[in-house]
């Protein structure tokens, strides 16, 4: 991964602020870091004589945000929050919706405290592909103790308060002259710096090192594959579009990786493995649906069944989200994303893409492995995700 900070475009910035929106949207102008409002980066700076935090603000893309994407929020609340032994992922938003110093601004990003503990500059954070294929595996720590042995390594963690509060208790005893960043299991990397352009560049320099290992260990060749299989599209979107309660959009994909990926022997123990990042699952669910011998209401009504076992088994009276699922493999056929409307198959297409892939090159490398059940339904069944279904 070649780093793209351009001297001459940058020589014409005159705040932090604008380096901070020049380097958000070259990670971001790169899917294989991050995708569709995935990862986050800030800046902290000085308004007024007050430290600010300026984060990601939700709902941003890192590929096109402005300097209105970020949340200015008051550094010292932040590092307060970080100390507190309990506090509510509802808390923690509305806690730092009060720092903001611009009421109007989006709400910051729910790593926002993280970011304010780290005590550079410049923080960036993405859920590099290459990162995480090579984490989401059964080897996946000792590959990674390997690869980053100046990075702080930190095992998976739901994201939200819990995270922030875990690496503010690991970064009490850190030699910050020896760590080059963090690696968080089965979700990204951060790295930091007081230099907007070093802050940047340690990041490709650190997912370079995880290309690398890839291409030694784990070269992913798609074979050619034609379509040997059909299925009845029509009838497909009928069936679903009853199921979700609205007209469902369906996006097919035979790409030679989705082809290939529809091609493997036992897709029911390769594609049921989760997801590639956390938070992919609020679009994705954990896993897809797998249809094998075309009969479309067959496989829908075994992924309820599984959905609902998985639903009850961890439940504490959560609200059930619908229990349908968001794409398919279809055996020998391709890929079939499912969306309210053409926009949403499509990010939904796109994450496929990127989880197919790693899930290939992961098993490689001793097998793919994603985060827990019971920690997909933490995230699936998060109380911000929650909060949004009830309102
Ligand atoms: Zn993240």
């Amino acid at each position: 991964m070649k780093s793209l900070y351009d001297d001459n475009v940058a020589k014409e910035f005159t705040n932090d602020l604008e380096y901070r929106v020049y380097t958000s949207r070259l990670l971001g102008g790169d899917s294989s870091l991050v995708l569709h409002g995935g990862g986050n980066t800030s800046v902290k700076s000085v308004v007024d004589g007050e430290e600010i935090l300026f984060v990601k603000g939700s709902g941003w893309d890192l590929a096109t945000i402005e300097a209105e994407g970020f949340a200015p929020v008051k550094l010292d609340v932040l590092k307060e929050m970080a100390t507190l032994t309990k506090l509510s992922d509802t808390d923690m938003v509305s806690g730092q919706k009060e720092a903001m110093i611009d009421k109007t601004a989006p709400n910051p990003s729910v790593e926002a405290i993280l970011h304010a503990i780290i005590p550079f500059k410049y923080v960036d954070h993405t859920h590099s592909d290459a990162v995480v294929t090579i984490s989401n595996n059964e080897n996946g720590i000792s590959h990674i103790k390997e690869i980053y042995p100046d990075y702080l390594i930190i095992p998976y963690v739901m994201p939200g308060f819990i995270l922030a509060q875990t690496i503010y208790h690991e970064l009490k005893n850190i030699d910050w002259n020896s760590c080059a960043g963090i690696i968080l299991h089965n979700h990204g990397i951060f790295t930091f710096d007081d230099d907007p352009k070093i802050s940047y560049e340690k990041m490709i320099e650190g997912v370079t090192r995880a290309e690398h290992f890839l291409d030694a260990n784990a070269q992913l060749i798609i074979e050619k594959f034609v379509p040997r299989a059909e299925i009845n599209i029509e009838n497909l979107s009928t069936i679903l579009s009853k199921e979700k309660g609205y007209d469902v959009f369906v996006k097919v994909n035979q790409s030679p990786l989705a082809l290939h990926y529809a091609s493997q022997r036992d897709l029911n123990s390769i594609a049921k493995r989760g997801v590639l990042t956390p938070e992919h699952i609020i679009r994705t669910k954990r896993n897809p649906m797998i249809i094998e011998d075309g009969d479309i209401q067959k496989a829908i009504d075994s992924f309820e069944e599984e959905y609902l076992e998985y639903y009850n088994q961890f439940t504490s009276n959560e609200i059930m989200i619908n229990p349908t699922p968001n794409w398919a493999v279809v055996k020998n056929f391709g890929t079939i994303s499912f969306g309210k409307n053409e926009k949403e198959a499509s990010i939904i297409e796109d994450i496929n893409n990127h989880t197919m892939q790693a899930v290939l090159r992961a098993d490689m490398l001793g097998g793919y492995q994603s985060i827990s059940l019971s920690d997909c339904f933490d995230m699936e069944y998060w109380e911000l995700e929650q909060a949004k279904l009830k309102k």
